[in-house]
């Protein structure tokens, strides 16, 4: 197979990782910068630039991008979805999965275990909103926040209002979360591909932090997890519609809640965890789907169309 990979640094863990697992499996890959592609949106002929010359006769392409450059990175990947390419992920997916408060809503939906969000835009409504997610000390974010940047913990009513105010004084979007105390500091992460849990961790935030971002200095180790965590990132992947992400929960008194759902999951930390190799998993999981897509091109539902 000819598969490309949308990513800015071929010199990136998972970026390497991906391309020696292609490689190794037999496939011919290339490092695409997805800001260095153009399109052609003309009726019936999406065709694809990059950097002078016409991009073709790719079989799978594996989206890696940032959450700086969502917008233009799915979109590149869309015109490869229009071209009949296969994306590991859709690009519909990315898109849901960057937009926290989005997420959130379609995992309500489907009755995933969540923290209490709330949402609002008005100033007059903070105080209802501090309320509604059962007062501080609470969790306010950034909706398109990425690496804990943008996640804060307000743990006075005065605090929390202050921040609000804040953040809706610059027009910025934010929503508001029950912080969930017991999970002390901790995340799980677990790597779902192909609606299977294949390895798990767990990420503890330095002493003081409440944030687990391994980008925050967090530190991972593997962990079994539960019967129930497994079924709750299982079903959170499959409402997402990702084929390859990263479900991060909370344990909390009440069950696995899922925080966010990373729609271009790292390697390194899972990998070195877990010992196992992930981005052989990957490609392979790409060779079944672009086997399945040839003998049934139609039975994805949203591939291309927004
Ligand atoms: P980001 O996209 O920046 O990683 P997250 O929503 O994943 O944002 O939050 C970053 C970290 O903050 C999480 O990994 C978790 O450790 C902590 N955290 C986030 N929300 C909550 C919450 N409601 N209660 C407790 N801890 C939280
Ligand atoms: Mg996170």
């Amino acid at each position: 197979m000819k598969i490309a990979i949308l990513s800015r640094n071929k010199n990136l863990y998972s970026t390497k990782r991906l391309v020696d697992a292609a490689q190794k499996r037999g496939h011919e890959v290339r490092v695409i910068d997805h800001l260095r592609c153009y399109m052609n949106i003309t009726s019936q002929k999406p065709m694809m630039h990059y950097k002078g010359e016409s991009l073709d006769g790719f079989d799978a392409v594996i989206p890696r991008i940032g959450a700086s450059v969502t917008f233009y990175g799915t979109a590149v990947l869309r015109q490869f979805e229009m071209m009949g390419v296969y994306p590991l992920n859709e690009s519909v997916g990315i898109s849901r999965s960057r937009d926290k408060l989005r997420s959130m809503q379609l995992l309500s939906r489907k009755g995933v275990g969540l923290p209490i969000t709330g949402f609002a835009r008005n100033p007059d409504d903070i105080d209802d909103l501090i309320q509604e997610v059962g007062g501080t000390p609470l969790v306010i974010k950034l909706l398109e926040g990425t690496q804990g940047i943008g996640v804060v913990l307000a743990e006075t009513k005065k605090a929390a209002e202050s921040v609000i105010q804040a953040f809706m004084g610059l027009s910025v979007n934010i929503m508001v979360q029950e912080f969930i105390q017991e999970a002390n500091g901790a995340d799980i992460r677990c790597f779902v591909i192909d609606g299977k849990v294949v390895a798990a961790m767990k990420r503890q935030g330095p002493d003081g932090e409440f944030r687990s971002n391994l980008h925050r200095g967090g530190s991972a180790e593997l962990i079994k997890i539960t019967s129930e965590e497994r079924a709750v990132a299982i079903s959170a992947a499959k409402v997402m519609g990702l084929n390859v992400c990263g479900v991060d929960m909370l344990r909390s008194s009440r069950g696995p809640l899922v925080m966010e759902v990373n729609s271009s999951p790292g390697l390194e930390g899972i990998e070195k965890a877990s010992e196992k190799d992930i981005a052989d998993m990957i490609v392979a999981v790409i060779e079944k789907k672009v086997i399945e897509n040839l003998s049934n091109p139609n039975k994805t539902k949203t591939r291309g169309k927004g």
